[in-house]
């Protein structure tokens, strides 16, 4: 047999997992322990000090927790990867590697709100300074930069109005400064776009939306891309690239090579400020994974189906969904993500903000609260609910206007989503 590289689906099921070489168990056990018991005294000096790679403490490292790493690295195609608590968990441990009270990075304007708060104002009582980009103009990154920036955050597919964003261009300007693209790919998730291999240095999901993907369980991940040189600028990425005195002066970079990103978030940020994910919950994404690119293309051509059918209804004013052929981001769409738009994406009802309100209490199959990526279907009325601290004018800016209905379409049977959305519509 020739050199065969698995598939996508193939992955998803089996990377990372072995049948248990204790008990022969198939699926992924759930290793619910906090602690492992050493080999002997030098076995723990070695794990302790990072010569020796092993379990020692599940708030740094668990079985179940490394089989949902594996996997989701090889889905992006990374070199290794750390799960943690939630998402923004993820984002704490990826901002602890680059970032020192002084220093700053640039995000895109368009982000998912707990992180424009988490980059905006917890960030703040670091010492870690945001500054804020348009999303669509690549060199409004570059005009912010200046020696103390030190990374470019982006989505891959931008909360809410799911619109896909040019990745390669922005990684682009980050790269001809000398700096990392760290891409958020929660909202398309790797069966529809793979940052890495459009310039990204590191992927972050928030696992519990699509990667997980039932709604049921909160969890983050890192995604080491291996290509970036941490020591070019000596000093700059000081937690890689300098003698680290709690491991003896080991230097992240110099020993871990292309996966030392990974590496520090783990044995620093890890460590140090806590947020390890449960096995239980790990075990959970892990199980959901198996079936994310069926859930992936079935999300993205329901939400077609649906984002067609409330273009033709009369109480519509507008719709926002890059899979429509006459989408201002249906080129992007095209290039970054051909198989399909994802499924969460807004529109407009022409009754205003009674009307959105409205609508969102009409609807019985449709849920009414705030997430996205779970299998059913969910809605919210941004103006009314997430951005309604906002004043009219910011809420505009955001796309939470008070016409505004965002929709994260499930996988049930189009035809009883539409007709939820129908009989919901007919009562405004
Ligand atoms: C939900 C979400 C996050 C935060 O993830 P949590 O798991 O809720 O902490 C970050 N980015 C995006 C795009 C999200 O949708």
């Amino acid at each position: 047999m020739t050199n065969h590289n698995p598939g996508f689906s193939t992955l998803a099921i089996h990377a990372g997992a072995a049948p248990d070489p204790a008990t022969g168990a198939r699926a992924t056990p759930i290793y619910q322990t906090t602690s492992f018991v050493f080999e002997n005294a030098d076995h723990a000096a070695a794990l302790f000090g990072l010569q020796q790679f092993g379990n020692i403490y599940t708030r740094i490292m668990n079985p179940t927790q490394a089989v949902l790493e594996e996997r989701v690295a090889a889905l992006e195609g990374g070199t290794a990867a750390l799960a943690v608590a939630s998402g923004h968990a993820a984002q704490l441990l990826i901002f602890h590697n680059l970032l020192r009270p002084g220093t700053n990075f640039i995000a895109a304007r368009r982000l998912y709100g707990g992180s424009i708060n988490q980059f905006g104002h917890a960030f703040k009582n670091f010492g870690w300074e945001v500054r804020w980009a348009d999303t669509n103009d690549p060199e409004s990154f570059a005009a912010q930069i200046d020696e103390n920036t030190q990374a470019i955050f982006i989505e891959s597919l931008a909360n809410p109005a799911g619109t896909f964003v040019d990745i390669a261009a922005i990684a682009d300007v980050a790269h001809r400064h000398g700096l990392p693209l760290i891409v958020d790919n929660t909202m398309a998730s790797p069966y529809l776009v793979r940052p890495l291999e459009h310039g990204a240095d590191i992927v972050v999901h928030s696992l519990t939306k699509f990667l997980g993907g039932h709604g049921n369980s909160m969890g983050g991940i890192i995604v080491d891309g291996g290509t970036f040189d941490w020591s070019a600028k000596p000093g700059k990425y000081s937690m890689l690239s300098e003698p680290r005195p709690e491991y003896g002066g080991v230097v992240l970079h110099q020993t871990f090579g292309n996966f030392a990103f990974a590496i520090a978030a783990r044995v620093l940020g890890l460590r140090d400020l806590g947020p390890a994910i449960s096995p239980f919950n790990a075990f959970m994404i892990i199980t959901g994974i198996e079936t994310l690119p069926l859930r992936m293309q079935r999300h993205s051509d329901n939400a077609l189906a649906v984002a067609k059918w409330l273009k033709t209804h009369d109480k519509v004013a507008w719709v926002s969904y890059s899979g429509l052929e006459d989408d201002p981001n249906h080129a992007l769409q095209q290039r970054y993500s051909p198989k399909g738009a994802g499924a969460v994406f807004t529109f407009g009802l022409k009754g205003g903000y009674e009307a959105g309100k409205g609508f969102v209490e009409g609807l019985k199959l449709f849920s009414h609260l705030a997430n996205i990526g779970d299998t059913r279907s969910l809605v919210i009325h941004p103006a009314s609910t997430t951005h309604r601290q906002l004043t009219p004018e910011q809420q505009v800016a955001a796309g939470a206007g008070p016409d505004v209905v965002r929709l994260s379409v499930g996988i049930e049977d189009s035809s009883d989503i539409i007709a939820d959305l129908e009989q919901s519509l007919a009562k405004i």
